[in-house]
């Protein structure tokens, strides 16, 4: 990595938390309320680092073996680490002990699964119901329809903790459209919390990256995750 590569990282973190906070406080939040991740896929240890530095809340991981890699090389020392990438039962245990929060908890199999592994590990794994909203087939994710059903049984589970909600929108390129899904998850987050489950916090609602994180941060997001405002665009 250049010096110059370094300081663009660093600008874009500092360029992303000043539009965070002038969109926190627009909508009625503090700046400190809103968690900054930078999803760090396809950038090396380096690159992760210097966004570290330059002073993001969490780092996200999307692979599994990815994770492991950086984690070695210490990318993500000094701040939490989120999951938030598509997860296989068989990997779930890679992940214990090394991340705060998995964000992308799509199903009550995998719950399952986290659970069994993290009572193992002698823990409790902390996670978001990932909600597949625009009910894409392409997509993994809980129905809307079947969120309370599904939360009401991932929270008799000992070992994991529900603590919010994330979601992934589908691709649009109109503002409105956007604005509807991200309205959606608010009102599901609001409908949860209303319910009062024991072992359920609604604490975070993650959702929002580079191209709509002001918007979504309006209709209520607590968690933004960032790669391409950080990184710049991924070389595939
Ligand atoms: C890559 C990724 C992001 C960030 O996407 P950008 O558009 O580059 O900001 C956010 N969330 C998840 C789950 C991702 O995989």
């Amino acid at each position: 990595m250049t010096e110059e590569e370094r300081r663009e990282i660093i600008h874009n973190v500092e360029e992303a938390k000043r539009k965070i906070a002038a969109a926190a406080i627009a909508a009625g939040h503090r700046p400190e309320d809103i968690t900054l991740v930078a999803a760090t896929k396809m950038n090396g240890a380096e690159r992760v680092r210097a966004a570290v530095e330059a002073g993001v809340d969490v780092c996200g991981e999307n692979r599994v073996q990815e994770l492991l890699e950086k984690y070695e090389q210490h990318a993500y020392d000094g701040k939490p680490l989120h999951f938030i990438g598509t997860l296989q039962s068989n990997k779930v245990k890679y992940l214990m002990g090394k991340v705060s929060l998995i964000e992308s908890v799509s199903s009550i199999k995998l719950a399952r699964v986290i659970d069994k592994e993290a009572a193992k590990a002698g823990i409790c794994q902390d996670i978001l119901l990932e909600v597949n909203i625009g009910r894409e087939e392409s997509k993994l994710g809980i129905d809307p329809d079947e969120l309370f059903s599904a939360a009401e049984e991932i929270a008799k589970l000992e070992h994991v903790h529900v603590r919010g909600l994330m979601a992934i929108p589908p691709k649009t390129q109109l503002n409105e459209e956007k604005t509807l899904y991200f309205d959606r998850m608010s009102q599901l987050f609001i409908d949860i919390s209303a319910k009062k489950y024991d072992n359920i916090a609604m604490d975070y609602l993650s959702m929002g990256m580079s191209a709509d994180y002001c918007e979504a941060i309006s209709c209520g997001a607590t968690i933004v995750r960032l790669g391409t405002a950080i990184f710049g665009a991924r070389q595939y």
